[in-house]
């Protein structure tokens, strides 16, 4: 081989190089959109590894409504194995959210954004869309405080005993009713009573949203639970990560009386108290 030609291979092997080194670099230059994408990845692995069970008892509830309880809880918990979209908790770190379901009134669902406000603590609500309709201005002062506006739903109703386009109804209803209040559709969905099926995680997926429903259930809708007894079931029971469910209708005022307490022995335990965009890393508006 003569010099002439080994030179020129040499060349033309240091432009491939260089040429296909930059190409790479441009790639993966290029951006944000590459990043992200191993992010949700990521996430995909660590919910499949991290999904707890639904915790909270107490004897002020009946052994038979319990049991019921407990049965819907096993299944909630496939649901969450089997569903990417569908969530009990967050992950796995030194953290818990609050969230408030059945609001807004004009009465429980203010005092608890009032608490939230003193404490510098975010928390999210799952409002029943024609509440929503009803008392527009707490839902405005919640969004406006930065606490996050979910759906749960039109009419607060078991959503897997409607048809298919009943469903849809209920939940496009309740996104519409959101909507003109805060001028953002939630892409946060909890099903009333945490009742699903198939073919409901079927219409919440198409329809963009993911379904929150939780890990510790504070029990405060019994009808025999004082605040302490509510303190109990949350501070006794609290884990990384827990989604930690409450209510903030009319008929809750001991979850009021409860959520001072709550917020300081969850504060002392060293947990930090953070919204569901944070604990779950996804987006809670569409
Ligand atoms: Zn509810």
């Amino acid at each position: 081989m003569s010099n002439r030609n080994v030179i020129l291979i040499v060349f033309t092997v240091f432009f491939v190089i260089t040429f296909g080194a930059c190409e790479n670099q441009e790639r993966t230059a290029d951006g944000e959109e590459m990043v992200q994408e191993v992010k949700v990845d990521l996430n995909k692995v660590e919910k499949e590894d991290y999904i707890l069970e639904i915790i909270g008892e107490s004897q002020k509830l009946s052994d038979q409504y319990m049991a019921s309880i407990l049965d819907w809880r096993v299944e909630a918990l496939s649901f969450a194995k089997e569903y990417e979209h569908i969530y009990l908790n967050g992950r796995d770190e030194k953290m818990v959210a609050l969230t408030f379901d059945d609001g807004p009134d004009n009465n429980v669902t203010p005092a608890v954004i009032e608490i939230l406000e003193d404490y510098g603590v975010k928390g999210a609500f799952f409002f029943v869309g024609d509440n929503v309709e009803t008392y527009a201005s707490v839902v405005g002062d919640a969004y406006e405080k930065g606490h996050i506006i979910a759906s749960h739903s039109y009419h607060h109703v078991q959503l897997p005993q409607l048809s298919e386009s009943e469903v849809a109804g209920q939940v496009r209803m309740a996104e519409e009713a959101i909507e003109r209040v805060i001028g953002k559709k939630p892409a946060l969905f909890r099903n009333p009573y945490g009742d699903i099926n198939e073919e409901v995680a079927a219409i919440l997926d198409r329809n963009g949203y993911s379904v929150i429903l939780w890990s510790i259930d504070s029990l405060d809708y019994g009808p025999e639970m004082e605040g302490d007894d509510i303190v109990d079931v949350v501070l006794d029971n609290v884990r990384n990560g827990d989604i930690i469910l409450m209510h903030s209708d009319s008929s809750n005022s001991a979850t009021v009386d409860a959520l001072p307490t709550i917020i300081i022995g969850l504060q002392e335990k060293g947990f930090e108290i953070v919204d569901l965009e944070t604990i779950l890393n996804i987006n809670a508006y569409k």
